[in-house]
C-alpha cells in the first residue's frame, strides 16, 4: 500500500481540488530562486496577481507561507502598540485578527455580529463615530467558517471618510467573488492560494497601496516580524518596475509553488475574472436547487452567501461525524464540518475554484442521497 493518501475530492472550506495544470506545474525542476528566469516568472505573477485582485498597486505578491501569513504581514507592518484598530467579527477569521491585533499590542474596538450575518455598515458607522482615535478597520470579505459575504465596499469608504485604513481578508473570496481593490479603495488586503484559485496551500497573495505603504513608511517602532517586514520583502520581490527593490536574497522563496500559483493565475486569466465569478455563482444555483430538492436546508440568506461556502443544516436524526466519515471513505469526498456556533449544526460544502463544476456537484449530491437513504 502506498504511503500516500486516497486520490479525493475536496468539497470543504480549502484546500480545493487543484487543476492537473497546476501539478503539472508544481512537479517542474526547481531552479534557483535568484535565477534571471525565476526572477522573471515572480514579475509574471505580481502582474497576474494585480488582475486577479483587480489592482495597479505594485506592492502585490505572494507572500511565502499561507494565509494566516498574509493576515500577520498586514497587522505586523500598517499597525504599531497602541493602534486602536476596530474589528469586525462575524465568524472565526474575523476573530482571528482581533487575536493579531492583540498579540502586537494594539487595542482593539471590536464589532460583533452574529454567525451567518454579515458585518453592517451601518454599525461600523456608528462605531467611527463614536471613537475617532481608530486608525483601521478590520474585515473579512468571506467568512469561511459560516459562508457569508459581507460588502467591503461601503465599509472601506466608511473608513476612508474617518481617516482610518482597511485590512481585508479575502483568503475565500479571491478568484471566486467580485473584488476590486483598487475601485473598492481597499488598503491591504491579504488571500490565499488553497481556496477559489485552486493551487497548492501554503502562499497568501497580498496587494498594499500607497496609503497603506505610506503608513508603514511613517512607523516609529521596527516592524515585531522580520520574516513579514515588508520593507525587506519588498527587496526581494520588487525592483524591474523601479519600485526600488534591489532583488536581493530575503528568504529561499517556494519555487515550485509559485509555479503553481503561476500556472493557476494563467488559467484565472484565461477563463475571465469575471467568468470564473460567473462560474461559482452558477453552480452554488445548481447546487443549492439539488439540496434543496434532497430536503436540505441552507442556512445563509440568500442576498449574502457565498456560492464558494454552502453553510447545510445537518437534518434531525444524522450523526455528523459518522456521515461525513462515511462520505470520504466510501466516495472519497470531502466537506467541512461546521465551526464555532455552527459546530455539529451545520456541513460546510465547498466550490472553490476547479471543484466549482458539474461533475462534483453530481457525485456530492449522489453520495449524499445515498448516504442520507
Ligand atoms: N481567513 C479565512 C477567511 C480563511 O478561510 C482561512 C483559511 O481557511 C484563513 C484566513 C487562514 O488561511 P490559512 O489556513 O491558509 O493560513
Amino acid at each position: 500500500m502506498s504511503d500516500y493518501p486516497a486520490v479525493r475530492t475536496l468539497m470543504g472550506p480549502g484546500p480545493s481540488d487543484i487543476h492537473p495544470r497546476v501539478l503539472q506545474a508544481l512537479a517542474r525542476p526547481t531552479i534557483g530562486h535568484l535565477d534571471p528566469q525565476f526572477v522573471a516568472l515572480m514579475d509574471k505573477v505580481k502582474v497576474l496577481l494585480r488582475y486577479a485582485f483587480k489592482t495597479e498597486n505594485p506592492l502585490t505578491m505572494a507572500v511565502s507561507a499561507p494565509g494566516s501569513a498574509g493576515m500577520e504581514t498586514c497587522f505586523t507592518n500598517l499597525m504599531e502598540p497602541g493602534d486602536k484598530v476596530l474589528v469586525c467579527i462575524n465568524g472565526v477569521f474575523g476573530k482571528r485578527m482581533l487575536e493579531n491585533v492583540t498579540r502586537l499590542g494594539g487595542i482593539p474596538v471590536v464589532l460583533e455580529f452574529p454567525w451567518g450575518e454579515a458585518v453592517d455598515p451601518a454599525k461600523v458607522e456608528q462605531a467611527l463615530k463614536a471613537d475617532s482615535e481608530i486608525a483601521i478597520v478590520a474585515f473579512v470579505h468571506a467568512e469561511t467558517s459560516t459562508g457569508v459575504c459581507s460588502d467591503p465596499k461601503p465599509i472601506a469608504d466608511l473608513a476612508r471618510q474617518h481617516d482610518c485604513l482597511t485590512i481585508v481578508d479575502t483568503v475565500t473570496g479571491l478568484g471566486g467573488i467580485e473584488l476590486d481593490v483598487d475601485g473598492w479603495g481597499l488598503d491591504a488586503v491579504y488571500s490565499g492560494s488553497q481556496k477559489c484559485l485552486s493551487c497548492v496551500p501554503g502562499l497568501s497573495p497580498v496587494t498594499f497601496n500607497d496609503r497603506a505603504i505610506a503608513k508603514i513608511k511613517a512607523r516609529t517602532h521596527p516592524v515585531p516580524s522580520w520574516f513579514l517586514d515588508l520593507t525587506l520583502v519588498m527587496d526581494y520581490w520588487l525592483d524591474s518596475e523601479g519600485t526600488g527593490g534591489k532583488r536581493a536574497y530575503h528568504h529561499t522563496a517556494p519555487v515550485n509553488s509559485i509555479y503553481a500559483l503561476h500556472e493557476s493565475l494563467v488559467m484565472l486569466k484565461n477563463e475571465g475574472l469575471e467568468n470564473s465569478w460567473q462560474r461559482h455563482a452558477a453552480m452554488h444555483q445548481k447546487l443549492a436547487q439539488g439540496l434543496e430538492a434532497l430536503g436540505l436546508e441552507l442556512i445563509v440568506d440568500s442576498s449574502i452567501r457565498l456560492p464558494q461556502l454552502n453553510l447545510v443544516k445537518i437534518p434531525e436524526g444524522i450523526d455528523d461525524a459518522a456521515f461525513r466519515k462515511q462520505l470520504l471513505e466510501k466516495y472519497n469526498l470531502e466537506i467541512g464540518a461546521g465551526l464555532g456556533a455552527f459546530a455539529g449544526k451545520a456541513w460546510r460544502i465547498g466550490l472553490m475554484g476547479y471543484a466549482a463544476r458539474e461533475e462534483n456537484i453530481q457525485l456530492c449530491l449522489g453520495a449524499i442521497k445515498e448516504t442520507l437513504a
